[in-house]
């Protein structure tokens, strides 16, 4: 392949079921998983190589497609075993996505959009402004890049949205990267150990829950009443937490599924006993638990976190209130790879 047509062509990486019909319709369904196979599951790269599908197939695959996946342009490795990637995408981009390991599970951070337009106060990513959406190549990519980086002993068993961008703010790339991600002829990841977090885009929850993908919902809350909300989370503004709280209630889970309700703690912003108490009342009547995350404070912020008497106190709370409440750290603090903190743009000064 020339390098024109290889620029002319589509990567194959992200290109969902649907589209391949469409370009191949004559093909048997079958068929397209057996491609899903080899790419996703045996991680082939060529379409020549792949010998149950007929050379005439191969050729027009060939034709129509190329491969592309991020490229590791940095690794820093963070003294809790956790691995932070920097990875350039194909125009020059960059985006950060975080290998966290513990004993029964690899757990990938990944991004969804080069920065982010949702503003958050206690966000760095938010600093860079949003500049582009990553495609569903690029989101599914940075799994198989991080695997091949890694090997078969390290490859990833659970993967968090959590990283650079607002998922649902990129709706359609992020569904087309999960149905692939979770389907059993492609990457035949768990809908279980899949989760998307949001700050609470509350008609992409309502469109997202139409595409009956049953992963985790994480739920970024981080305040118990409106103004403080309005303050550390501007679009609470259009989604204020009684309309967040309403579509929670009514977003259709699978039994034994609960969504996971985010709290990062900022010390005298969100954590006091009237702030718990508001909590457990928003939340009463939804199946969740609830991750406290005590804020990790970097150079620039204004924020820190409550002393670990207050967060014990916060969560003592939640509990007598019957709620699973869980205390997080976060994780790879010491190479700005925790929640909010990945902000690989400044980094790299001369994308725009
Ligand atoms: S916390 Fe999430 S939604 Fe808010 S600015 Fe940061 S990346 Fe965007």
């Amino acid at each position: 392949m020339t390098e024109d047509t290889k620029i002319s062509s589509q990567n194959f990486i992200g290109t969902p079921e649907a589209s391949l019909r469409g370009i191949f319709p004559d093909w048997k369904p079958y068929r397209i998983h057996q491609i899903f196979n080899w790419v996703y599951h045996y991680g082939y790269r060529d379409f020549a190589e792949m010998s149950n599908i007929s050379k005439v197939m191969r050729a027009q695959l060939a034709d129509r497609f190329h491969f592309s996946l991020p490229q590791v342009q940095n690794k820093t490795h963070s003294q809790d075993g956790s691995i932070k990637y920097l990875l350039r995408l194909d125009d020059g981009a960059l985006v950060e996505s975080v290998w966290m390991p513990s004993d029964s599970r690899k757990t990938l951070c990944i991004s969804t959009q080069v920065g982010c337009r949702l503003n958050c106060s206690f966000c760095l990513t938010a600093s860079l402004g949003l500049k582009r959406n990553l495609t569903a190549g690029e989101i599914l990519g940075q799994c198989m890049t991080v695997n091949e980086d890694l090997g078969k002993e390290d490859a990833i068993t659970n993967v968090v949205f959590m990283g650079m961008g607002e998922p649902l703010d990129n709706l359609g790339p992020v569904v087309d990267a999960l149905r692939l991600m979770t389907a059993p002829e492609a990457m035949r990841m768990s809908t279980r150990k899949v989760t998307v977090s949001t700050s609470g885009l509350v008609d992409r929850i309502n469109e997202f829950q139409k595409e009956n993908i049953h992963i985790n919902l994480a739920i970024s809350l981080n305040a118990s009443d409106d103004i403080t909300r309005d303050r550390i989370m501007p679009i609470n503004k259009k989604y204020p937490i009684k309309v967040l709280m309403d579509c929670l209630k009514n977003y259709p889970l699978k039994p034994q599924r609960r969504h996971t309700i985010e709290y990062v703690l900022l010390e005298g912003i969100n954590d006091s006993d009237d702030d718990a108490r508001r909590l457990a009342k928003w939340l009463k009547g939804i199946p969740c638990k609830i991750n406290l995350i005590p804020f990790n404070s970097f150079e620039s912020s204004e924020y820190r976190p409550p002393p670990d008497k207050q967060t014990f106190k916060f969560q003592d709370y939640l509990i007598e209130q019957n709620f699973s409440a869980f205390i997080r750290q976060n994780r790879a603090t010491d190479i700005l790879g925790a929640c909010g903190q990945l902000a690989a743009e400044s980094q790299n000064p001369s994308y725009a």
